[in-house]
């Protein structure tokens, strides 16, 4: 048995699963500060007997093996979760092994290894929700890099006329400035889901979002992009996006994927277990298997 963590700045899920990544037992306590969150999840995983803790964590995060803050949450908005050891708050408490990554790349795991992206080696995942976020398997292997890729903020040329200035506290008008949840919101003054009946919205929404995968079909070649996130519940969304995509490539890239494009910009397919499942990998990984 594996423990699995997915924790995010809402709620964080714990789980038991196997090495199939079925989810046998499975446990939400709300995202609090550490001192109220911490101690009842280790709790939980204390009374399982589990071999290893894959943890998939919200960040930005400290990933570099040897790095005197390697495990640490890093520099959230979060201030309560600021500089907080979670892989050694466990690891002490539970003396086994921890496997520890993004929640973006813990979902991307989860896709590749039991999801409809099993057996692909370049997979892109992007979650357009609170934030945006993206994890990125090049080769077979995660990238990691100096920290961790920050797709949701690149800088995106804006739309012809759009003046909206943006709600990325850093960049303003960046990807996530304009198309997460919290933008939409702003821009428009009601939350996204009321938004459902607004062609225009997703209309913008979807060029936005395409401008984003244009950029990382050019630099990182994925034979896949999985969508997922709350915004993406909008699943009007999907086709708006590839028909951009075509569109902005204009024909430039010539490559079997590209042809079929309900099979390459894709929704996740394991039911928003994506993420948990990739957590059990993690702690698969962590004892080397
Ligand atoms: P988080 O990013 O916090 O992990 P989600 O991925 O669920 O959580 O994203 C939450 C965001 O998604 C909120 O900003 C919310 O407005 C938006 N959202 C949730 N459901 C919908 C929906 N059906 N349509 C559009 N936006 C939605
Ligand atoms: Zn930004």
């Amino acid at each position: 048995m594996y423990g699995a963590l997915e924790a995010g700045g809402t709620k964080m899920v714990c789980a038991i699963g196997d090495e199939k990544g079925h989810i046998t037992e499975r446990k939400v306590i709300p995202t609090l500060t550490p001192a109220e969150t911490i101690p009842p999840m280790i709790d939980f995983f204390r009374s399982y007997d589990i071999e290893a803790l894959g943890i998939a964590c919200f960040g930005p995060i400290d990933l570099i093996p040897g790095s005197p803050t390697y495990g640490h949450i890093t520099s959230t908005p979060k201030l309560e979760w600021r500089d907080t050891d979670i892989v050694g708050s466990f690891a002490e408490a539970l003396g086994i092994p921890i496997g520890f990554d993004t929640d973006v790349n813990g979902s991307l795991l989860g896709e590749v290894t039991w999801g409809s992206a099993r057996g692909l080696d370049d997979v892109v995942y992007i979650t357009i929700g609170t934030g945006v976020g993206g994890g990125v398997m090049s080769g077979g292997r995660l990238v990691h890099g100096m920290l961790h890729p920050e797709l949701g903020h690149m800088i995106i040329p804006r739309r012809d006329g759009d003046i909206y200035p943006g709600v990325c506290p850093y960049h303003g008008d960046c990807l996530e400035g304009l198309v997460s949840g919290p933008s939409i919101e702003r821009r428009y003054g009601v939350k996204a889901a009321e938004l459902a009946d607004r062609p225009e919205v997703w209309e913008l929404e979807a060029y936005y979002i395409a401008e984003a995968l244009v950029n990382i079909i050019l630099t990182l070649s994925p034979q896949r992009i999985i969508l997922g996130g709350g915004v993406m519940h909008q699943e009007q969304l999907y086709a708006l996006i590839r028909s951009h995509v075509s569109d902005m490539l204009a024909g430039y890239i010539q490559a079997a994927p590209l042809s079929d494009m309900d099979r390459y910009i894709v929704p996740p397919s394991l039911n928003d277990d994506q993420g948990i499942m990739g957590a059990v990998r993690l702690a698969m990984e962590a004892l080397g298997q």
